[in-house]
């Protein structure tokens, strides 16, 4: 695959996770719990930390929310950051609880000393800012003179950077959200041109999973094509995993990150098995099972199934109410459809475990030659 350049951000960390300046694209969610219940967080945090998630947000509308932070940090293992909108006093007491980021737009939190009091805290600690815009609340003149634009909306980050630069603080990351993925697309073009912040991309109110999915590859797809973005949020009317299991396939697509994927076939008339339903056993199997990165490629027939096959590290293609298991490209055995995922399995489950006889793990039933299978 086609390497993409990346443009060159400055590094900043997010507690032990570096974010830009060449650091691999992260994925991060937003938990869609009240903060304040602690064992209800802490349990989506940990699902989404075992889907991949590498940054979570919570969000931080009161007073005990932002003190419950501390509590949930210390039993998850990944980078929190607390989403922030106006309340100084939460910052300065999510600060407090330990967070690794904010989510905050200095511009909202009203007196100046305020602000300062809290970027001289965050710089202290060493705790990143992000300032998040967004389409959907612009600044009343900026919404005049530009209407809801690209220019507005890097207008309004610069805005924001400014108070922090005027106070000596860089860690910094921005976001420049859109609903609409041309203008979400332009927004962080331009803003790649004029800031060397690392930037956070998302595609915001983007819809339900199917159509969230698809803004967002789209968005977010484009950009990081383009070498822009260090870091990204799916944002999707669905659970929080959801959001990460897209953000890995979107980041697996453009070769950003090796994970496991499954290349299946859309069928046709010519399939002899049940190629939707063996194509989602095998992905839903293998994104619940599998953490090593590899290629499973499922067709229904011998059209493009060995060619697939052998591009891949495992394969099934289909014969008449059969399938025939390829392993690096070769052909293994002969297996009834009926149980062609769980042999597909244990052929992976050896494999992982090490090297191993070929035939070990064949009945003599099931030892056929290449030919067998099609000629069912
Ligand atoms: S691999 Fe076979 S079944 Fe699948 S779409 Fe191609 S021709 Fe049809």
């Amino acid at each position: 695959m086609t390497s993409i350049p990346r443009k060159n951000t400055r590094q900043v960390k997010i507690g032990p996770v570096t974010v830009g300046g060449g650091a691999p694209v992260r994925i991060q969610s937003m938990t869609t719990t009240h903060t304040r219940d602690v064992d209800a967080t802490v349990d989506q945090i940990q699902q989404l930390t075992e889907a991949g998630c590498e940054i979570v947000r919570v969000a931080c509308p009161t007073e005990a929310d932002a003190r419950s932070l501390g509590k949930i940090k210390s039993r998850i293992k990944i980078p929190l950051v607390a989403d922030i909108h106006f309340n100084y006093r939460f910052a300065l007491i999510a600060l407090d609880e330990g967070v690794d980021k904010l989510r905050l737009n200095p511009g909202n939190i009203g007196k100046k000393d305020r602000t300062v009091e809290i970027v001289e805290k965050a710089k202290k600690m060493r705790v990143p800012i992000r300032i998040g815009v967004n389409g959907g609340s612009l600044e009343k003149d900026l919404m005049e003179k530009f209407g809801p634009t690209p220019e507005a909306l890097v207008e309004s980050a610069k805005r924001h950077v400014a108070i922090l630069e005027e106070l000596d603080f860089h860690d910094i990351i921005i976001s420049l959200k859109a609903s609409d993925v041309p203008t979400m697309v332009a927004s962080y073009r331009l803003a790649s041109q004029i800031f060397d912040y690392p930037l956070h991309l998302g595609v915001t109110e983007a819809g339900t999973l199917l159509r969230g999915s698809i803004y967002n590859a789209i968005g977010i797809g484009t950009l990081l094509q383009e070498g822009i973005g260090d870091t990204i949020r799916v944002s999707l009317t669905a659970e929080s995993v959801e959001e990460i299991k897209v953000g890995k396939m979107i980041l697996e697509a453009l070769g950003l990150r090796k994970g496991v994927r499954v290349i299946s076939c859309p069928s046709c008339g010519r399939a002899e098995v049940d190629v939707f339903k063996l194509a989602n056993e095998v992905e839903s199997r293998a994104m619940a099972q599998i953490k090593d990165p590899m290629t499973i490629s499922v067709l229904g027939c011998v059209v493009n199934g060995p060619g697939e096959a052998h591009e891949s590290d495992f394969g099934v293609t289909g014969g008449k109410d059969k399938g025939m298991i390829y392993i690096d490209g070769k052909q293994r055995r002969v297996v009834d459809e009926a149980k062609l995922v769980d042999e597909l399995f244990k052929e992976i489950e050896t494999r992982r475990k090490g090297p191993s006889d070929p035939d070990q793990n064949s009945s003599p039933s099931e030892k056929s030659s290449s030919s067998q299978i099609y000629e069912q």
